[in-house]
């Protein structure tokens, strides 16, 4: 049995998706920015496109520009409003737990001369408005807080975040990449500046993405070159990319309800066998404010790396951190950063559901975890297998 449960790191092209990119990948195949006809034909499925998701977004369409995907948008809001926005102050305000493409974004910052407060978390990995409020200085010129967590699945109060910040007259972006499947992305309701969006989170092609730019706000250039996107982001148009994503928006849009019901429904399913049939597994993150696709665990007593691989010979797919960190052994910063001690981080894996997951998958994958975390705690110098109880010894 082949089971997928890695959806926060990428999903599969919805067959939808792929029919609707077809012609675009062969007959279409017209540069948008060019005069003659084959160019046309490319730049109307570009604006039809843009207006899809312009009105899912409940934005307009001059506000939705395309990028390659979460990491540049990320790069593109944060460094492109810090650089605009330097002569009126150097802070800029962030969480502990955003993903590396925002943590890097900010590192760079910070070699250029700007101030970057990080937020810590509490032990369910939700920020402190309060403490948010406190962080904010007269130099602040933005804030970024990401809508979802991609390892435990927290979700921040966007919505309030941003009332503050309007009030504040500091611009706010959200990092919305793992949040588009399951939660709200009207723009308005979450009362946002900026907001990244990557089409493999749901069922879209990979390398595709939005970054939302608010009319009004002002951005430096992260790509130059040729002047597509009104100028802002040079480079040549993926048109069938662009024309997946916006199928793949819609279909999650009209289909977000039900999918968010069968998914909970599982992923519930699945916490509820662990913590009744698996010793000492415990679960991170908010048990409700989480998004309804993921399941974070650790167990102790056994490595995160050692499950990931067994699971992998029996078929079963799930991530031991996010995608992006791992190949690297240190443990995870949003583990970290909601207190977990080192060798529970090191020992987590995350379980990450999507619309096509089964109850029998489930099944499949809860035996298979069992058997493999009882065989490894058995060879465990750490677990007191005589007494069936986990020990230091
Ligand atoms: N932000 C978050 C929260 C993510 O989970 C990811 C991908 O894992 C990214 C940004 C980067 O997106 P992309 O893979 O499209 O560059």
């Amino acid at each position: 049995m082949k089971v997928y449960l890695d959806s926060a790191a990428t999903t599969k092209l919805d067959p939808r998706v792929l029919e609707e990119m077809m012609p675009y990948l062969t007959d279409v195949y017209g540069n948008a920015s060019s005069l003659h006809s084959f160019g046309r034909q490319a730049l109307n499925a570009v604006d039809k496109a843009r207006l899809c998701i312009a009105q899912i977004l409940g934005a307009s369409p001059g506000e939705i520009y395309f990028t390659s995907g979460g990491t540049e948008s990320d790069n593109w809001a944060v460094k492109g409003a810090a650089r605009a926005l330097k002569k009126s102050g150097k802070h800029i305000i962030t969480t502990e737990i955003e993903h590396p493409a925002m943590i890097q974004t900010c590192k760079e910052l910070e070699k250029e001369g700007f101030e970057v407060t990080y937020l810590g978390v509490d032990n369910h990995g939700i920020i402190s408005l309060e403490e948010l409020k406190k962080a904010v200085r007269d130099d602040t010129i933005l804030i970024t807080v990401m809508y979802a967590n991609n390892e435990i699945g927290s979700i921040q109060p966007i919505p309030q975040i941003g009332k503050f910040a309007q009030e504040e007259g500091i611009l706010f972006h959200t990092d919305a990449v793992q949040a588009v499947s399951s939660l709200d992305i009207n723009v308005k309701n979450l009362n946002v500046d900026m907001l990244s969006i990557s089409a493999h989170k749901f069922h879209g092609p990979k390398g595709i993405g939005i970054l939302y730019i608010k009319n009004g706000v002002r951005i430096s250039k992260l790509i130059v070159g040729g002047h597509q996107e009104k100028g802002f982001r040079a480079g040549t148009t993926n048109t069938p990319a662009i024309v997946g994503m916006a199928k793949a928006l819609e279909l999650c849009e009209e289909e977000k309800a039900e999918n968010n019901k069968r998914i909970k429904e599982l992923r519930d399913y699945l916490i509820k066998r662990i913590e009744d049939e698996i010793p000492f597994s415990h679960l991170n993150g908010h048990r409700e404010k989480r998004l309804v696709s993921n399941a974070n665990f650790s167990f102790d007593y056994v490595e995160g790396e050692a499950i990931l691989m067994q699971l992998d010979l029996k078929g079963i797919a799930v991530s031991s951190g996010s995608a992006c960190s791992s190949g690297s052994l240190d443990p995870s910063h949003v583990m970290l950063a909601i207190g977990c001690p080192i060798e529970r981080s090191h020992s987590s894996i995350r379980f990450s559901l999507d619309k096509d997951t089964t109850r029998e998958e489930i099944d499949y994958t809860v035996d298979s975890l069992k058997e493999i975390i009882e065989k490894l705690r058995s060879w465990s110098p750490l677990f007191n297998v005589e007494k069936g109880e986990g020990t230091y010894v």
